[in-house]
């Protein structure tokens, strides 16, 4: 019999952290230890990108929810931010002008067997033609590959939700797959989207593999410390586990190892507070 709480909430963060390392998801969502040991090198470098990352996606979000460009630009307080705030209103006059609807910071939650699936946006956006549009906002330095960005949980978890929970952005009809698309949208890339177009043969997958997933997870006894240990160079938990005391480089870090989603979730919220 496993050990996973009857309401537990999945979330694409929880489901990578078990696929990257079932040991990671018992310390962080069962033990709920926290254990903050640097994830890169070097530190102070690592933390500024983390920050900065969480408040372009606080200015974002309140460009979308209409505080005006000009007042955002005064709050663009680093090279980096300034880049990716005129990347991005380029961005959003362009492409998001001729949504029909655009709503940022949206939660979406599902059943999910025994338990839930959740989910938070970073803007759910509605065509003309009806189709929802996913966007997701990512800093990273370099470019993730399509390849990597198509095997995450998140770009699954995502797509799966919209299907399965945005009813009501559609007059209480459920989104067909078909209608579905998952936009990663590079700061520092502006001109080079990830797109992924969904069907109902991938939301079918989608849905066999987080079944059987969950029940894996949820009839686990053991959770096993990964065997890839250049994950652990780059994870919080590395000094807890005796898997080596300094942590990866920066250089390393981005695309295959990027910021880790949970504690950029924290991040955000702490940052939640800017005034405007
Ligand atoms: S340090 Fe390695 S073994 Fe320990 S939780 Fe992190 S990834 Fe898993």
């Amino acid at each position: 019999m496993g050990s996973l709480p009857e309401n537990f909430r999945f979330s694409q963060s929880s489901l990578q952290d078990y696929d990257d390392c079932p040991r990671r998801f018992r310390l962080r969502y069962l033990e709920g230890i926290e254990y903050p040991a640097m994830q890169a090198e070097p530190a102070l470098e690592n933390e500024r990108l983390q920050w900065e990352g969480s408040y372009f996606h606080r200015l974002a979000q309140q460009y979308l929810l209409g505080v005006s460009a000009e007042k955002i630009e005064r709050l663009a307080n680093t090279p980096n931010i300034r880049i990716w705030w005129q990347n991005f209103l380029s961005f959003a006059r362009a492409d998001l002008a001729d949504l029909r609807l655009c709503l940022p910071e949206v939660s979406l939650s599902a059943p999910l067997g025994r338990y839930r699936l959740v989910a938070k946006y970073d803007l759910l956006a509605l065509t003309s033609d009806g189709r929802l549009i996913i966007y997701d906002w990512k800093t990273s330095r370099r470019r993730p590959k399509n390849e990597w960005l198509a095997s995450r949980w998140q770009t699954r978890v995502y797509r799966f939700l919209a299907v399965r929970a945005a009813a009501h952005l559609n007059a209480g009809k459920p989104f067909e797959a078909e209608q579905i698309e998952m936009v990663y949208w590079m700061a520092n890339a502006p001109d080079e989207p990830a797109r992924f177009p969904y069907s109902p043969a991938q939301a079918r997958r989608d849905a066999d593999v987080l079944q059987a997933r969950v029940a894996e997870i949820a009839g686990a006894v053991d959770f096993p410390p990964t065997e890839d240990e250049r994950l652990c160079s780059f994870c919080t938990y590395r000094s807890y586990c005796d898997r080596g005391r300094l942590a990866g480089n920066l250089d390393d870090l981005d695309g295959e190892y990027e910021a880790d989603e949970a504690m950029f979730d924290l991040n955000f919220e702490q940052i939640a507070e800017i005034a405007f």
